[in-house]
């Protein structure tokens, strides 16, 4: 498993399934526990209290999930940073592309996951630090560059975090970057793109980004559950070859914090035609045909259904590590959304 990450190309998309400790509301609400992970793979869902004998779960159909690791909720940022993220950003160090997305409801523990906080730094910013830690190990002649873009979609419209603003445009780049021939595909035009020397300051710029994240109007300072953010860093470098030839490389990690899963989840079935103008998340339905038709093998993608699916097009499949973290609580209160995570994430395996 580990070989087909880096160096050749692995198409398969690697899931995994984090379960967040139980909100303090959640207790006081008088909730149990509906999770079980009983190894590093196997989880169970059940509604009933007590249930300990799982081997008599996995006779319920339906109930019992396998992941490449399912997390329970003592794990710490950097566990999880390390078994998800780790391969990929030494992949983007071999001119690779990457995803790490994370699914799942509002709640669930998205962004705690990808941004964290300052005394636990989430994936985001741990995937930086090691960036720079490899950077250093490696002669690159200080001739490297790492530039990172956070931008928001919302509503299917593109926005900078970085520095709000007008919506951005959405263009196939001609540019050819500072050290290399490689496009870079669809790009925000305009977008900021900071060039950062080292992690320290980075942890304070996603967060001032985060809180640029559009709000739901009803619930102000509240980061709306139907925007997704997506932080690209773009790693370009020369190396010698073994004939000391000067070799140009670029590689681009793209780490995105979804919209909450819960409002596209009810209207799964139906096309996306027919939900035009419905209150629905065009880009999160799209993402899950793109990944669908990627599980599947098809040959036509569709990504033009959406703007994160255009973003993310040369970095989703193909010659990409994708990974998915599916978020879930606790709670069997939330038993129904923690379902629907887990069979989305099951079907992206
Ligand atoms: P989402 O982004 O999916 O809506 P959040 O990441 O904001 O959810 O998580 C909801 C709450 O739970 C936050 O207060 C967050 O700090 C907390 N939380 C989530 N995951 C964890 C975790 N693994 N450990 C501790 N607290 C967590
Ligand atoms: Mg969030």
């Amino acid at each position: 498993e580990k070989n087909g990450r880096i160096g050749g190309i692995e198409s398969r998309i690697h899931v995994f399934v984090r379960l967040r400790p139980m909100a303090k509301k959640e207790q006081e609400a008088g909730s149990r526990c509906c999770v079980k992970i009983v190894n590093k793979k196997d989880l169970y869902l059940t509604e009933f209290a007590n249930e300990n004998d799982y081997l008599r779960l996995k006779r319920l159909r339906g109930r019992h999930f396998s992941f490449d690791a399912s997390f329970p909720d003592s794990t710490t940022q950097h566990e999880v940073y390390s078994t998800t993220t780790a391969e990929l950003v030494e992949a983007v160090l071999q001119g690779q592309n990457g995803s790490v997305f994370c699914y799942g409801a509002t709640g669930a523990g998205k962004t705690y996951t990808m941004l964290g906080t300052l005394e636990n730094p989430g994936v985001m910013v741990l995937a930086i630090k090691d960036l720079f830690t490899n950077i250093r190990q490696r002669s690159f002649d200080g001739n490297h560059a790492v530039h990172l873009s956070y931008l928001e979609v919302y509503n299917e419209t593109v926005r900078d975090l970085l520095s709000p603003g007008r919506p951005l445009v959405l263009r196939e780049d001609k540019q050819k970057s500072v050290y290399s021939n490689v496009m870079q595909g669809i790009v925000a035009a305009g977008i900021t793109q900071y060039r950062a020397y080292s992690a320290d300051e980075v942890m304070t710029l996603l967060q001032r980004g985060n809180q640029n994240r559009t709000t739901e109007p009803t619930r102000a300072n509240e980061t709306s559950s139907r925007s997704h953010a997506i932080l690209q860093v773009v790693v370009e470098y020369r190396v010698k070859d073994a004939s000391m030839n000067i070799i140009n490389r670029v590689g681009k990690l793209s780490l995105i914090d979804l919209a909450g899963s819960e409002r596209a989840i009810a209207t799964d079935q139906r096309t996306l035609r027919s939900l035009e103008g419905a209150n629905i998340n065009r880009s999160l339905l799209a993402l899950s045909s793109c990944i669908n038709a990627l599980v599947e093998g098809k040959k036509h993608i569709p990504y033009r259904n959406s703007k994160l699916t255009q973003l993310l097009k040369d970095s989703l499949g193909g010659a990409c590590n994708t990974v998915m973290i599916a978020n879930i609580s606790p709670s069997n209160l939330s038993f129904g959304e923690t379902q629907n995570t887990l069979h989305w994430a099951y079907r992206a395996k």
